[in-house]
């Protein structure tokens, strides 16, 4: 019996998490060749997104196809590190580090159900009107299911041609949607905000007439360009913060998981900056970026600034991805006072109108 405890204990030391499966993954996607490196590879990002351990799986009889993305022939290898975890596992090289799995975030939500009772919406989603699939309805019907208070939809700006992005007049098209949206909406308690991700140049410009901005209840920024770039990138960041139209500076480092780095910046003094100007830096929760991630969440804390949580979604379903972000800063220990998703919608106007009033 007890021997049986103690072997059953190695068990548990040597388990491993759906992200060490990932990476493991990952890895053998490098020392494969033709079709297996897109298999692996897309195996790597799957594992993300499954709800559950791997090894729980396993331990329970069930099969490994049950778990998005993964078929037969996955499945067998994963079975193989699970009943026998490979002895030397090396460390994630930087551009696939300190990615939470949708399974970890499940776990640190668990801890402290009443931080995800906190959330009144999600501030950043895409639509059919730029790159999404969804219409704005739907966007709108699938946060309602949540409990939501609001949304904000953040089509592409037109600068972004490759995502669809839209102009002026697209927009102010949009709007009108939005508000029949609304008005189907009045009593269900959910809110559409009219917003945009405006495309920011690495001058920390926009690409959208400010006049055409003023009239959004609230306008996130975010850079789609030289984003490869090693150099320090801290005098952009203060330009974008600068910026009189934004408020929420989107997937502030453009990382991208075993895709791209992201750029490189003095982290405690762009923060330091945003907390003083009071505009908020994203967690964009989106699994391949989590950008914010913990490391520099964990600056963005001592610096006291303000977060907004969004999913990046591009499909309704997506919008359950919001579990990264708010597991993100629950373990940053981000203080909950500077969620900006946090704040009721009155609470949200006020802090964008007076951010408007200060720049005017
Ligand atoms: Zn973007």
């Amino acid at each position: 019996m007890a021997l049986r405890r103690i072997a059953s204990a190695l068990v548990m030391r040597a388990r491993l998490s759906n992200g060490d499966l990932a990476e493991l993954l990952a890895q053998k996607a490098e020392t494969s060749s033709g079709i297996l490196v897109r298999a692996f590879r897309r195996a790597a990002r799957s594992a993300f997104l499954w709800p559950e351990l791997a090894a729980d799986l396993i331990a329970a009889g069930r099969p490994l196809t049950e778990l998005h993305g993964v078929g037969p022939f996955i499945a067998k290898q994963l079975q193989k590190w699970i009943e026998n975890p490979p002895r030397d596992q090396t460390k994630p090289p930087s551009i696939r580090r300190d990615f939470l799995t949708r399974a970890d975030a499940r776990l640190i939500l668990a801890a402290k159900p009443e931080w995800s009772k906190r959330l009144h919406g999600d501030l950043q989603m895409h639509t059919g009107w730029s790159d999404g699939s969804a219409t704005i309805a739907e966007m709108a019907e699938a946060a309602r299911e949540r409990g939501y208070e609001y949304i904000g939809i953040t089509d592409h700006s037109k600068g972004l041609k490759i995502a669809g992005g839209i102009d002026e007049t697209a927009l102010a098209e949009q709007a009108r949607e939005i508000a029949i949206v609304n008005g189907k909406m009045a009593g269900s308690g959910l809110t559409v905000l009219r917003s945009i991700e405006m495309n920011l140049n690495p001058r920390g410009e926009g690409d959208m007439d400010p006049k055409s901005l003023a009239r959004l209840d609230i306008v996130l920024g975010a850079f789609h360009s030289a984003l490869r770039t090693k150099e320090d990138q801290t005098p952009r960041y203060l330009a974008a913060l600068r910026n009189p139209a934004i408020q929420i500076l989107g997937h502030p480092r453009g990382r991208i998981y075993n895709f791209r780095l992201g750029l490189k910046a003095d982290w405690p003094r762009v923060f330091a900056r945003a907390a003083r100007l009071d505009k908020a830096l994203e967690i964009d929760s989106y699994p391949d970026r989590q950008d914010l991630n913990l490391a520099l969440l964990r600056i963005a804390r001592k610096e006291g600034v303000r977060i907004s949580l969004g999913t990046d979604a591009h499909h309704a379903h997506q919008l359950e991805f919001i579990e990264l972000g708010l597991a993100a800063a629950l373990k940053a220990r981000i203080p909950s006072d500077r969620i900006v998703n946090f704040m009721d919608l009155a609470r949200l106007r006020r802090w964008v109108r007076k951010l408007r009033e200060r720049h005017r």
